[in-house]
């Protein structure tokens, strides 16, 4: 009899853990579907701004390189041309890659950059097959022209310095509430696969 009673009282007591918290608001979310706040300060995908008229604010410094500890970002800098300026220095980038995999997204390259160039963005969803989609080269990191912000040194006014993209404010193109789905990287796995199947 007593055993039973045991029983009883143990069930009783184990369903009332379970009554307790099933009607509670649930912690899990429902991703991709639905979709958590990012802390403001997140640190994701990189990407390389621009001024806004199109200029490249990178202008091939190599601070951020020299900054950051995983040794996750090459720069070679290059002349610009007189007649085709990719940035208001004297230099580009001509070449500029990340290896997102070495990353450790520190934010150090970002602090280095005296242009603001190049920024730590919300997107996170990087996930991929292959070792080399992670080396994210300039194509991938520049924003388009029409994304760019702020005034290019050599237009400022009386040489005073203007705008730099309000950082504070939204210092990427991406929002965070638009982070997780930015990068599109589904569309392009799913292409890439289709591309080893056949
Ligand atoms: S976030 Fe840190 S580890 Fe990543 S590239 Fe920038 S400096 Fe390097
Ligand atoms: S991103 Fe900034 S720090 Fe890095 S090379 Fe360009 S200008 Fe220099």
């Amino acid at each position: 009899m007593y055993p039973f009673v045991g029983a009883i009282a143990a069930l009783a007591k184990g369903f009332a853990t379970t009554l307790q918290f099933a009607f509670q608001k649930k912690p899990t979310v429902q991703y991709p579907n639905v979709k958590k706040q990012h802390a403001p300060r997140f640190h994701g995908l990189h990407e390389l701004r621009r001024y806004a008229d199109g200029k490249e604010r990178c202008i091939g410094c190599e601070l951020c390189s020299i900054a950051c500890p995983a040794n996750a970002i090459t720069v070679i800098g290059a002349e610009n041309a007189p007649d085709d300026r990719r940035s208001p220095g004297e230099r580009y980038a001509a070449r500029y890659e990340i290896d997102e995999l070495r990353c450790i997204f520190c934010g150090l390259c970002e602090e280095a950059c005296p242009t603001d160039a190049i920024v730590l963005t919300p997107r996170f969803e990087m996930a991929d097959y292959r070792r080399g989609s992670f080396i994210y080269s300039k194509d991938r990191l520049l924003v388009p022209p029409e994304a760019g912000r702020g005034t290019a040194p050599d237009e400022r006014p009386n040489g005073i310095p203007s705008d730099l993209g309000g950082v504070i404010e939204q210092k990427s193109t991406v929002s965070i509430a638009d982070g997780y789905g930015a990068t599109n990287r589904g569309e392009i796995l799913k292409t890439e696969r289709k591309g080893l199947a056949g």
